[in-house]
């Protein structure tokens, strides 16, 4: 039995201040909950999130890092800097990352296979722009994205990744896909998974979604049997909506 994982990208919002004072709210809610959560805090509000998170049972996750462990890198952070500060999961691939900042699936693969050596859990994203859609390469894609993003990457150490399937075009935009469409290319996905290492691996993996999630589309989302979690960005920004969604009600 997968257990619901439902993470927050604070993306670049909030400052330390604000991150810890929402940290802690989020903390005398979700603390000790069933589900596995977890919050994405930007880089200069990792150390505050995580003094504000200290003991509970939040995780503290990072939005990105650098493929090297140091060196002249200027303007990055290395997973040493990450896991210093208390981080225990980062999130590699987003499409703001892939498509804003052009990170190709070689540069993607180097930082899963570099959090993984050094004990991070990753939270892959993969996911299909509007464009790709409309042609009807949806599977190519993110079987695509998959296979290069978890190049290298050990039956052991596919144990420390989660996969978000979070298609472009339902980010930050108000557009879901419907359950069935998102169980639909989870199924997908997890058939990959099998293909590339085994099916008792792939049915253990926890596959969330992403893409204008909501307190009022989470549980039909997370009735669909392939859809194990959400990763949020816009509504893990409030109590009011985050709460609600790493509180759902199960079917
Ligand atoms: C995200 O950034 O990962 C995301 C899914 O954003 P939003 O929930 O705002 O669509």
């Amino acid at each position: 039995m997968r257990k619901p994982y439902l993470a927050g990208n604070w993306k670049m919002h909030k400052t330390a201040a604000e991150a810890a004072a929402f940290a802690a709210e989020l903390r005398s809610a979700l603390d000790r909950s069933p589900y596995t959560v977890m919050v994405a805090p930007p880089f200069t509000a990792l150390q505050a999130v995580a003094e504000a998170l200290s003991g509970s049972s939040i995780l503290l996750g990072a939005q990105n890092m650098c493929s090297e462990e140091s060196g002249a890198h200027t303007g990055e952070v290395s997973v040493l800097m990450l896991k210093d500060l208390g981080v225990s999961v980062v999130i590699l691939g987003h499409s703001e990352r892939r498509h804003t900042y052009g990170e190709t699936d070689e540069l993607i693969s180097a930082k899963v296979q570099l959090a993984l050596k050094h004990g991070l859990n990753v939270i892959l994203c993969v996911g299909e722009t509007l464009e790709e859609r409309e042609a009807g390469h949806v599977n190519h894609v993110v079987e695509s994205q998959l296979e290069l993003g978890l190049s290298g990457v050990s039956a052991a150490q596919l144990q420390q990744v989660v996969i978000a399937y979070e298609p472009v075009w339902a980010i930050g935009t108000g557009k879901t896909a419907t359950p069935e469409d998102a169980d639909s290319v989870h199924e997908v996905i997890r058939a990959k998974l099998a293909a590339l290492y085994s099916k008792s691996a792939a049915d253990a993996m926890v596959i969330q979604y992403g893409g204008s999630v909501k307190p009022d589309n989470i549980a039909g989302l997370m009735a669909k049997p392939n859809i194990d979690g959400a990763l949020v960005g816009g509504a893990s920004l409030k109590p009011e909506s985050f709460i609600p969604i790493a509180q759902f009600d199960r079917a």
